[in-house]
């Protein structure tokens, strides 16, 4: 990388200083966090824009945020390390306003239980984040005798009315995104990515596979207008998927439906029948040190409560969790972006309760992996929440002195032995 401090390849011959532009390593390492949070924040802000809804404190903190990051502009940490908290604060706003946008359009989400595999006959697979998107699929696949399954982080899809009155909406295939190339080789039928996260497709399924909206790759046909007959007409041509049924999922706990049963779960808690809260979620991956968040879950007590959300759900929604009083064990909030529903709901607990976040029995063991993880983690650390556990591994661009910031001021950790923590947490 050019500096345009001393005008050389930063990290050269004769080049002095740590990082670019003469910025010492903490001060560039912030700079990067902030640029991965705004990333994450831009993801979010284009899907609430394009449902109309758009806000010009978040458009501002944006020019702000990535202005301070040019050459020779800031090089005061306090201020870089405000900014990085107000990245939080920002995205804790476009998350409601997302969440916003979702709700306003397509209604609020309702409990699902969602049928895994595949039915008999043609079928389209659509992954990514884009609700509007599978709503325009749904409408022009209408009366056409193809079923759309969702898979990956679109799965909440299925609790939304106006996307669950569609009765070919007929379930969910797969898994997360980091296993697109072994599942989507074995689907017959057409794929329509609408957003990240994308494997490079395998020849195999390339000439099935459609882009559309933001997302793209070299050799794939790209869907514009979201006109879709390419990819109807693509389905119909391909051999019929095979009827093979793969039990259910469950999704659809909007905040709402959970504070909904805000009565029953205050009381569970007060008469000791529900002993804690466990957060788990977050991106997944491929590394198999994920493995970490399906063991936590498998061990969590049977008088503990999880919420999860995001696409590390993958790694045990497929497991029956069972009930206490009626309250599910396991509680799927929706989306990334629905993270903000998950802080509402610990926020309203807090309140019921009359402590801070922070003194609920609520753990939260989060697995980041792309920016939309990196913004949200700033949101909690904007909200002061602290003792979060971070996996599979800590950010490479978080520096020695940053960490240290993390660790003094919000007792971030990284995940270690699931049974060590396990009772960490539970206070053993
Ligand atoms: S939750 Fe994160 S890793 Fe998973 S699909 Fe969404 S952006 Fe990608």
């Amino acid at each position: 990388m050019f500096c345009y401090q001393c005008e050389q390849t930063a990290g050269g011959k004769g080049c002095t200083k740590v990082g670019v532009c003469g910025k010492d390593e903490d001060i560039q390492s912030l700079q990067d966090i902030l640029v991965f949070g705004l990333k994450g924040i831009a993801a979010y802000a284009y899907h609430a824009r394009g449902l109309g809804h758009k806000d010009e404190q978040v458009d501002a903190f944006m020019h702000e945020a990535l202005f301070s990051t040019l050459t020779n502009v800031n090089f005061d940490l306090n201020r870089h390390l405000e900014l990085v908290l107000s990245a939080g604060r920002i995205n804790l706003r476009i998350m409601e306003m997302l969440n916003n946008a979702h709700t306003a359009t397509f209604g609020h989400p309702a409990p699902a239980i969602v049928p895994r595999g595949t039915k008999a006959g043609s079928g389209i697979v659509v992954t990514g984040h884009d609700l509007p998107a599978l709503y325009k699929l749904l409408r022009q696949t209408r009366g056409k005798d193809i079923n759309i399954y969702t898979h990956g982080e679109i799965l909440p899809a299925h609790g939304y009315p106006e996307l669950r009155k569609f009765r070919h909406l007929a379930g969910n295939y797969g898994t997360a995104w980091q296993n697109q190339k072994k599942e989507f080789d074995e689907f017959p039928g057409a794929i329509l990515v609408t957003t990240n996260c994308v494997m490079i497709p395998k020849d195999s399924y390339k000439d099935r596979m459609f882009t559309c909206g933001i997302a793209g790759v070299a050799g794939v046909k790209h869907i514009e207008n979201q006109d879709f007959s390419r990819v109807i007409e693509k389905a119909l041509s391909q051999p019929a998927l095979s009827e093979n049924p793969q039990g259910t999922l469950s999704t659809g706990f909007h905040y709402t439906v959970v504070l909904g049963m805000a009565d029953k779960i205050v009381e569970a808690v007060k008469t000791g029948k529900i002993r804690r809260f466990f957060f788990i979620g977050g991106c997944d991956g491929a590394k198999p040190g994920r493995n970490y968040y399906t063991e936590f879950a498998e061990k969590v007590p049977k008088d503990c409560v999880i919420l999860t959300a995001a696409c590390g759900k993958y790694r045990f929604n497929d497991q029956e969790f069972g009930d206490i009083d009626g309250i599910p064990r396991l509680i799927d909030t929706g989306q990334c972006n629905d993270c903000y529903g998950v802080i509402q709901i610990a926020l309203a607990l807090a309140k019921v309760f009359e402590c801070s976040v922070n003194e609920l029995p609520l753990s939260l063991v989060v697995s980041w992996y792309e920016q939309k993880a990196v913004a949200i983690l700033l949101t909690l650390l904007h909200l002061g929440i602290k003792n979060i556990k971070l996996g599979p591994t800590l950010p490479a661009f978080v520096s020695p002195n940053v960490l240290n910031i993390l660790v003094e001021k919000y007792n971030i950790s990284p995940i270690g032995n699931v049974d060590e923590d396990l009772s960490e947490m539970l206070g053993k």
